[in-house]
Protein backbone atom coordinates (compact mmCIF):
# COMPACT_ATOMS: atom_id res chain seq x y z
CA UNK A 1 0.00 0.00 0.00
CA UNK A 2 1.89 3.27 -0.94
CA UNK A 3 2.14 5.87 2.08
CA UNK A 4 3.85 8.49 0.32
CA UNK A 5 3.81 10.48 -2.94
CA UNK A 6 6.90 12.60 -3.46
CA UNK A 7 6.70 15.58 -6.06
CA UNK A 8 10.34 15.35 -7.03
CA UNK A 9 10.04 18.51 -8.95
CA UNK A 10 14.46 18.39 -8.87
CA UNK A 11 16.72 16.52 -7.44
CA UNK A 12 17.53 18.53 -4.92
CA UNK A 13 13.74 19.96 -4.02
CA UNK A 14 10.89 17.62 -3.76
CA UNK A 15 7.65 17.96 -1.93
CA UNK A 16 6.50 14.67 0.23
CA UNK A 17 2.75 13.58 1.21
CA UNK A 18 3.05 10.73 4.06
CA UNK A 19 -0.06 8.84 5.02
CA UNK A 20 -1.26 8.79 1.62
CA UNK A 21 -3.64 5.99 0.52
CA UNK A 22 -3.35 5.62 -3.62
CA UNK A 23 -6.87 5.28 -5.47
CA UNK A 24 -5.96 5.18 -8.49
CA UNK A 25 -3.01 4.52 -11.11
CA UNK A 26 -3.06 4.26 -15.24
CA UNK A 27 -0.88 5.03 -17.44
CA UNK A 28 -2.89 6.63 -20.30
CA UNK A 29 -1.16 7.25 -23.69
CA UNK A 30 -0.58 10.64 -22.47
CA UNK A 31 0.58 10.15 -19.24
CA UNK A 32 1.03 8.99 -15.84
CA UNK A 33 -2.29 9.22 -13.95
CA UNK A 34 -2.27 8.81 -9.83
CA UNK A 35 -5.22 9.65 -7.69
CA UNK A 36 -4.62 9.93 -3.81
CA UNK A 37 -6.36 10.13 -0.66
CA UNK A 38 -4.13 12.34 1.51
CA UNK A 39 -4.34 13.28 5.22
CA UNK A 40 -4.15 16.84 4.67
CA UNK A 41 -4.90 17.99 1.49
CA UNK A 42 -8.29 15.34 0.20
CA UNK A 43 -8.04 14.04 -2.82
CA UNK A 44 -4.79 14.72 -5.55
CA UNK A 45 -4.34 14.07 -8.86
CA UNK A 46 -0.81 13.63 -10.23
CA UNK A 47 -0.16 13.57 -13.64
CA UNK A 48 3.46 12.32 -14.52
CA UNK A 49 3.99 12.66 -11.04
CA UNK A 50 3.18 16.44 -10.61
CA UNK A 51 0.75 17.76 -8.05
CA UNK A 52 -2.47 19.28 -10.54
CA UNK A 53 -4.91 19.54 -8.27
CA UNK A 54 -6.13 18.77 -4.60
CA UNK A 55 -9.53 19.07 -3.08
CA UNK A 56 -7.88 21.12 -0.26
CA UNK A 57 -6.92 23.79 -2.25
CA UNK A 58 -7.80 23.93 -5.78
CA UNK A 59 -10.51 26.48 -4.81
CA UNK A 60 -7.35 29.01 -5.17
CA UNK A 61 -6.18 28.40 -8.60
CA UNK A 62 -9.65 27.71 -10.17
CA UNK A 63 -11.27 30.64 -8.93
CA UNK A 64 -8.51 32.70 -9.93
CA UNK A 65 -7.49 31.30 -13.75
CA UNK A 66 -11.85 32.34 -14.38
CA UNK A 67 -13.10 35.09 -12.21
CA UNK A 68 -10.46 37.83 -13.08
CA UNK A 69 -11.08 37.31 -17.15
CA UNK A 70 -14.90 36.61 -16.68
CA UNK A 71 -15.94 39.95 -14.77
CA UNK A 72 -13.38 41.83 -16.59
CA UNK A 73 -14.72 40.95 -19.88
CA UNK A 74 -18.39 41.43 -17.92
CA UNK A 75 -20.17 40.10 -21.29
CA UNK A 76 -18.61 36.47 -22.31
CA UNK A 77 -20.71 34.00 -23.51
CA UNK A 78 -18.57 31.58 -25.26
CA UNK A 79 -15.54 30.00 -23.56
CA UNK A 80 -12.96 27.72 -24.30
CA UNK A 81 -11.04 25.45 -22.04
CA UNK A 82 -7.99 23.71 -23.36
CA UNK A 83 -6.77 20.83 -21.18
CA UNK A 84 -8.88 20.84 -17.58
CA UNK A 85 -9.97 17.78 -17.44
CA UNK A 86 -10.97 17.81 -13.98
CA UNK A 87 -13.22 19.97 -14.17
CA UNK A 88 -12.28 22.86 -11.71
CA UNK A 89 -12.64 25.75 -14.68
CA UNK A 90 -15.37 24.30 -15.80
CA UNK A 91 -16.83 24.61 -12.18
CA UNK A 92 -16.32 27.99 -11.47
CA UNK A 93 -17.11 28.98 -15.16
CA UNK A 94 -21.08 27.93 -14.55
CA UNK A 95 -21.42 30.83 -11.84
CA UNK A 96 -21.68 32.91 -15.26
CA UNK A 97 -23.97 33.63 -17.38
CA UNK A 98 -22.59 31.82 -20.32
CA UNK A 99 -24.02 29.65 -22.72
CA UNK A 100 -21.47 27.34 -24.34
CA UNK A 101 -17.98 26.17 -22.80
CA UNK A 102 -15.94 23.83 -25.07
CA UNK A 103 -12.87 22.20 -23.32
CA UNK A 104 -10.77 20.94 -25.65
CA UNK A 105 -8.47 17.94 -23.34
CA UNK A 106 -6.15 15.70 -24.69
CA UNK A 107 -6.80 13.12 -22.01
CA UNK A 108 -10.35 11.00 -21.69
CA UNK A 109 -8.50 9.40 -18.46
CA UNK A 110 -8.23 12.70 -16.67
CA UNK A 111 -11.90 13.10 -17.24
CA UNK A 112 -13.15 9.53 -16.29
CA UNK A 113 -10.81 9.58 -13.34
CA UNK A 114 -11.83 13.20 -11.71
CA UNK A 115 -15.49 11.68 -12.16
CA UNK A 116 -15.04 8.99 -10.28
CA UNK A 117 -12.70 10.61 -7.77
CA UNK A 118 -13.36 14.01 -8.03
CA UNK A 119 -16.88 14.52 -7.67
CA UNK A 120 -16.31 17.90 -6.03
CA UNK A 121 -14.53 19.10 -9.38
CA UNK A 122 -16.07 17.47 -12.17
CA UNK A 123 -19.96 17.60 -11.35
CA UNK A 124 -19.91 20.52 -13.89
CA UNK A 125 -19.71 17.91 -16.90
CA UNK A 126 -23.17 17.08 -16.67
CA UNK A 127 -23.90 20.40 -17.32
CA UNK A 128 -25.95 20.57 -20.66
CA UNK A 129 -23.86 24.12 -21.78
CA UNK A 130 -20.59 21.53 -21.49
CA UNK A 131 -18.85 20.11 -25.15
CA UNK A 132 -16.15 17.77 -24.02
CA UNK A 133 -13.71 17.52 -27.41
CA UNK A 134 -11.40 15.05 -26.40
CA UNK A 135 -7.96 15.81 -28.47
CA UNK A 136 -4.99 18.07 -28.57
CA UNK A 137 -5.49 21.61 -27.94
CA UNK A 138 -3.39 22.88 -30.33
CA UNK A 139 -5.09 20.97 -33.62
CA UNK A 140 -8.21 22.07 -31.72
CA UNK A 141 -7.63 26.07 -31.67
CA UNK A 142 -6.23 25.49 -35.33
CA UNK A 143 -8.98 23.90 -37.03
CA UNK A 144 -12.17 25.28 -35.07
CA UNK A 145 -14.55 27.52 -36.93
CA UNK A 146 -15.79 28.43 -33.46
CA UNK A 147 -15.06 32.10 -32.03
CA UNK A 148 -14.61 32.39 -28.10
CA UNK A 149 -14.88 35.28 -25.76
CA UNK A 150 -12.65 34.01 -23.21
CA UNK A 151 -10.06 31.30 -23.68
CA UNK A 152 -8.68 29.42 -20.49
CA UNK A 153 -5.10 27.08 -21.09
CA UNK A 154 -5.48 25.27 -17.91
CA UNK A 155 -2.79 23.08 -19.06
CA UNK A 156 0.21 20.90 -17.55
CA UNK A 157 3.48 21.92 -17.72
CA UNK A 158 5.64 22.75 -20.80
CA UNK A 159 6.61 19.01 -20.81
CA UNK A 160 4.98 16.32 -22.48
CA UNK A 161 1.37 16.70 -23.71
CA UNK A 162 1.65 20.51 -22.21
CA UNK A 163 4.65 21.46 -24.29
CA UNK A 164 2.44 22.26 -27.25
CA UNK A 165 0.19 25.18 -25.50
CA UNK A 166 2.80 27.33 -24.58
CA UNK A 167 4.18 27.90 -28.53
CA UNK A 168 3.33 30.80 -30.53
CA UNK A 169 1.44 29.16 -32.98
CA UNK A 170 -0.94 28.27 -30.13
CA UNK A 171 -1.14 31.66 -28.81
CA UNK A 172 -1.71 32.76 -32.53
CA UNK A 173 -4.26 30.62 -33.68
CA UNK A 174 -5.84 31.20 -29.94
CA UNK A 175 -5.36 34.83 -31.01
CA UNK A 176 -7.36 34.11 -34.34
CA UNK A 177 -10.57 32.37 -32.80
CA UNK A 178 -11.00 35.30 -30.08
CA UNK A 179 -13.82 37.70 -30.40
CA UNK A 180 -13.17 41.42 -30.40
CA UNK A 181 -12.85 42.29 -26.34
CA UNK A 182 -11.74 38.93 -26.04
CA UNK A 183 -8.86 37.35 -23.48
CA UNK A 184 -6.62 34.47 -22.71
CA UNK A 185 -5.58 33.32 -19.22
CA UNK A 186 -3.08 30.44 -19.26
CA UNK A 187 -1.50 27.86 -16.07
CA UNK A 188 2.36 29.82 -16.49
CA UNK A 189 3.96 27.74 -13.43
CA UNK A 190 5.70 28.90 -10.83
CA UNK A 191 8.07 31.82 -11.23
CA UNK A 192 10.39 31.15 -8.68
CA UNK A 193 11.07 27.83 -9.55
CA UNK A 194 10.35 28.48 -13.68
CA UNK A 195 11.63 32.18 -14.47
CA UNK A 196 12.80 31.22 -17.69
CA UNK A 197 9.45 29.75 -18.86
CA UNK A 198 7.62 32.76 -17.63
CA UNK A 199 9.79 34.96 -19.84
CA UNK A 200 9.56 32.70 -23.02
CA UNK A 201 5.53 32.76 -22.16
CA UNK A 202 5.59 36.43 -21.79
CA UNK A 203 7.77 36.58 -25.13
CA UNK A 204 5.55 34.22 -27.01
CA UNK A 205 1.55 35.26 -26.01
CA UNK A 206 3.27 38.87 -26.48
CA UNK A 207 3.66 38.00 -30.71
CA UNK A 208 0.03 37.19 -30.64
CA UNK A 209 -1.93 40.11 -28.12
CA UNK A 210 -0.56 43.80 -27.20
CA UNK A 211 -1.72 43.47 -23.88
CA UNK A 212 0.26 40.94 -21.67
CA UNK A 213 0.39 40.65 -18.41
CA UNK A 214 0.63 37.88 -15.53
CA UNK A 215 -2.06 37.52 -12.10
CA UNK A 216 -0.48 35.82 -9.41
CA UNK A 217 -1.86 33.31 -6.61
CA UNK A 218 -0.73 31.45 -3.36
CA UNK A 219 -1.54 27.47 -4.39
CA UNK A 220 -0.06 25.84 -1.30
CA UNK A 221 0.59 22.78 -3.54
CA UNK A 222 1.77 24.08 -6.26
CA UNK A 223 5.47 24.95 -4.29
CA UNK A 224 7.57 27.49 -4.56
CA UNK A 225 5.94 30.57 -3.61
CA UNK A 226 3.73 32.73 -6.29
CA UNK A 227 1.83 30.98 -9.00
CA UNK A 228 1.55 32.58 -12.24
CA UNK A 229 -1.04 33.11 -14.54
CA UNK A 230 -0.79 34.69 -17.80
CA UNK A 231 -3.00 37.12 -19.28
CA UNK A 232 -3.24 38.31 -22.49
CA UNK A 233 -5.41 40.41 -24.79
CA UNK A 234 -6.13 43.52 -27.67
CA UNK A 235 -8.10 44.77 -25.52
CA UNK A 236 -6.16 46.97 -22.63
CA UNK A 237 -9.49 48.43 -21.37
CA UNK A 238 -10.69 45.13 -19.83
CA UNK A 239 -7.50 45.60 -17.43
CA UNK A 240 -8.84 49.28 -16.18
CA UNK A 241 -11.78 48.31 -14.05
CA UNK A 242 -12.30 50.07 -11.17
CA UNK A 243 -12.80 47.78 -7.74
CA UNK A 244 -16.39 49.03 -7.51
CA UNK A 245 -17.11 48.17 -10.96
CA UNK A 246 -16.04 44.56 -10.33
CA UNK A 247 -17.93 44.54 -7.15
CA UNK A 248 -21.12 45.82 -8.71
CA UNK A 249 -20.78 42.54 -11.66
CA UNK A 250 -19.67 39.57 -8.81
CA UNK A 251 -22.45 41.15 -7.07
CA UNK A 252 -24.97 40.93 -9.30
CA UNK A 253 -23.60 37.37 -10.23
CA UNK A 254 -23.81 36.50 -6.60
CA UNK A 255 -20.61 34.81 -7.14
CA UNK A 256 -19.66 32.80 -3.92
CA UNK A 257 -15.89 32.47 -3.84
CA UNK A 258 -13.24 31.45 -1.42
CA UNK A 259 -10.06 33.48 -2.50
CA UNK A 260 -11.21 35.81 -5.42
CA UNK A 261 -12.61 39.06 -4.17
CA UNK A 262 -12.98 42.31 -6.03
CA UNK A 263 -9.68 43.55 -4.22
CA UNK A 264 -7.92 39.97 -4.94
CA UNK A 265 -8.71 40.66 -8.47
CA UNK A 266 -7.04 44.02 -9.10
CA UNK A 267 -4.02 43.11 -6.20
CA UNK A 268 -3.23 39.50 -8.35
CA UNK A 269 -1.85 42.21 -11.32
CA UNK A 270 0.28 43.62 -8.54
CA UNK A 271 3.52 41.45 -9.50
CA UNK A 272 6.63 41.32 -6.95
CA UNK A 273 9.78 43.11 -8.70
CA UNK A 274 11.38 39.46 -9.24
CA UNK A 275 9.00 38.27 -11.74
CA UNK A 276 8.51 41.99 -12.85
CA UNK A 277 12.43 41.77 -14.23
CA UNK A 278 11.18 38.49 -16.38
CA UNK A 279 8.75 40.53 -18.19
CA UNK A 280 11.74 41.30 -21.22
N1 LIG B 1 -4.07 22.98 -12.49
C1 LIG B 1 -3.06 22.17 -13.13
C2 LIG B 1 -1.76 22.91 -13.21
O1 LIG B 1 -1.74 24.08 -12.88
O2 LIG B 1 -0.77 22.28 -13.61
C3 LIG B 1 -3.55 21.70 -14.48
C4 LIG B 1 -4.67 20.73 -14.30
S1 LIG B 1 -5.36 19.97 -15.65
C5 LIG B 1 -5.47 18.37 -15.01
C6 LIG B 1 -4.10 19.86 -16.89
C7 LIG B 1 -4.68 19.16 -18.11
O3 LIG B 1 -4.02 19.53 -19.32
C8 LIG B 1 -4.57 17.62 -18.07
O4 LIG B 1 -5.87 17.07 -18.00
C9 LIG B 1 -3.86 17.24 -19.37
O5 LIG B 1 -4.32 16.03 -19.91
C10 LIG B 1 -4.20 18.44 -20.22
N2 LIG B 1 -3.33 18.64 -21.39
C11 LIG B 1 -1.98 18.56 -21.45
N3 LIG B 1 -1.56 18.79 -22.71
C12 LIG B 1 -2.66 19.02 -23.48
C13 LIG B 1 -2.88 19.33 -24.86
N4 LIG B 1 -1.84 19.43 -25.71
N5 LIG B 1 -4.15 19.52 -25.29
C14 LIG B 1 -5.20 19.42 -24.43
N6 LIG B 1 -5.07 19.12 -23.10
C15 LIG B 1 -3.80 18.94 -22.64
Amino acid sequence: MVTRFVEALYDDWMQAFEGVRLLHAETTPFQKLEVFETARFGTMMALDGVVQTTTADEFVYHEMIVHPAMVAHGAAKSVLIVGGGDGGCLRELLKHPVERIVMAEIDAAVVEASKRFLPSLSAAFDDPRVAVEIGDGLAYVRDTAERFDVIIVDSTDPEGPGEALFTEAFYADCARILNPRGVVVTQSGVPFRQPRGLTLSYRRLASAFSDVTFSVCAVPTYVGGLMALGWASNDASLRRLGVESIRTIVQSRGLATRYYTPEVHLAAFALPGYIQELLV
